[in-house]
């Protein structure tokens, strides 16, 4: 088990200097970074982010001739363009912005089945129309938001993040955010979260958790393909009062049936095999849904469950990946939410040395062989793609959100 991950052997706390010249002096790069002054620091993770979405914008766009085989958010050449979009709402500067719309549009001439946020054409079309919006290209807009109307969902559709209906239902609360409330008709998003709550009450199951879904035959609970992603996206929404107590009940036996060691299962099905700890499956995803449970129903009990969660990450998230999805970059979400719900600078100190071990020493591990830099490893999920965004995000840490997943 100790190979999927390294030992996390910085220390629990560490005040930062107020000045750079009280910055810790000695042979230990990491160390260094994390005793520097935050406005400092801030800065390197600036200059590594955008040296970085320039390396990953040539690798997915300007050397393939602008060809596009994935199209997708996930893995695809549209996280460079969700990741230009985030650099461009930092730095203002408009090039990102028209590259963004660029990649959008060669994405747009991809023909696909998917319908959701993340792998599909919700994805294309939600992120072209807000770009086109703070472009002020209104007949852009309107063109991406009819594209994203007429999206027809299959009805043998999962109900998971990555190709369900809770990555579809994730589109329109992006496009009600940064476009406008009744963007998307409340219409529209009901009937959807009718079919998801019909279909989870209807899986048989065990235990007496209200709702359950399967996806290729297996009932995940984790953030990707599970229970976690479909109660977060669901939280987002306006439910009805006996289904928030069914999304608050399935939270409460997904505790209840934690590991003892504070993690979280991959899948119903899998009640032993205590070893993931990724967004995907596992405690971090977890986490981010039960975050997301404190700032919308304000229970104690969920706080509790997703610092002990976080506890988790802590000591056993220092992965040896890299990316969003799978690696440690994904993994410092949990405590920059914490952080965002409680204010305790206890967790902005652990994110920290999370993105500072990976500022420090991911370029040295990945070359070496020691720390996977993904299948992909320019994409926004699983490469370096998910670095970028999470160092730009590490230069305003109280408004970070896990990319294409926190609002
Ligand atoms: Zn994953």
């Amino acid at each position: 088990m100790a190979d999927r991950f390294f030992p996390n052997s910085m220390p629990d706390f560490m005040v930062e200097a107020t000045r750079d010249s009280e910055t810790t002096v000695g042979e230990d790069s990491l160390m260094k970074l994390l005793s520097m002054p935050y406005s400092a620091l801030s800065q390197h993770f600036k200059r590594t982010a955008l040296d970085l979405k320039e390396t990953i914008t040539l690798e997915t766009w300007g050397i393939t001739g602008q060809k596009v085989k994935d199209f997708s958010l996930y893995c695809g050449t549209l996280g460079t363009a969700f990741l230009l979009f985030r650099t461009y709402q930092l730095t203002h500067n408009k090039n990102d912005l028209i590259l963004c719309l660029a990649i959008v549009n060669a994405c747009n001439s991809v023909t696909s089945r998917d319908v959701t946020f993340l792998c599909g054409r919700a994805g294309v079309y939600a992120l072209g129309a807000v770009a086109a919006k703070h472009a002020g290209d209104q007949n852009l807009l309107n063109y991406y938001l009819t594209q994203f109307k007429e999206i027809k969902l299959p009805r043998n559709l999962p109900n998971e993040l990555l190709y369900g209906r809770a990555g579809f239902l994730w589109g329109c609360v992006f496009l009600n955010k940064h476009i406008g409330e009744g963007t998307i008709p409340s219409a529209t998003i009901r009937a959807v979260i009718d079919e998801i709550i019909k279909k989870g009450r209807a899986m048989e199951r065990k235990g007496g958790c209200p709702l359950m879904y399967e996806w290729y035959g297996e009932k995940y609970w984790g953030a990707a393909h599970g229970l976690a992603g479909i109660m977060h996206v669901l939280m987002h929404l306006e439910l009805k009062p006996d289904e928030i107590e069914d999304v608050k009940n399935t939270l409460r036996y997904m505790i209840k049936y934690r590991f003892p060691s504070g993690n979280y299962r991959a899948s119903e099905e899998d009640s032993k095999r205590d070893v993931l700890v990724h967004w995907c499956h596992g405690a971090p995803g977890v986490a981010l849904t039960l975050t997301k449970a404190v700032e919308v129903f304000g229970d104690k009990e969920f706080l509790e469950a997703a610092v002990d969660a976080a506890e988790v990450v802590w000591n056993r998230g220092l992965l040896k990946r890299v990316g969003i999805c799978h690696g440690i970059s994904g993994n410092v979400y949990v405590f920059l939410s914490l952080y965002r719900i409680t204010g305790n600078i206890q967790f902005l100190y652990r994110a920290k040395a999370f993105s500072c071990f990976l500022l420090d020493r991911a370029h040295k591990l990945i070359s070496k062989g020691e720390m996977h830099g993904g299948d992909n490893p320019y994409s926004l999920f699983e490469g370096v793609g998910g670095m970028a965004y999470l160092f730009l995000d590490m230069t305003v840490p109280s408004e970070a959100r896990f990319p294409a997943y926190e609002l």
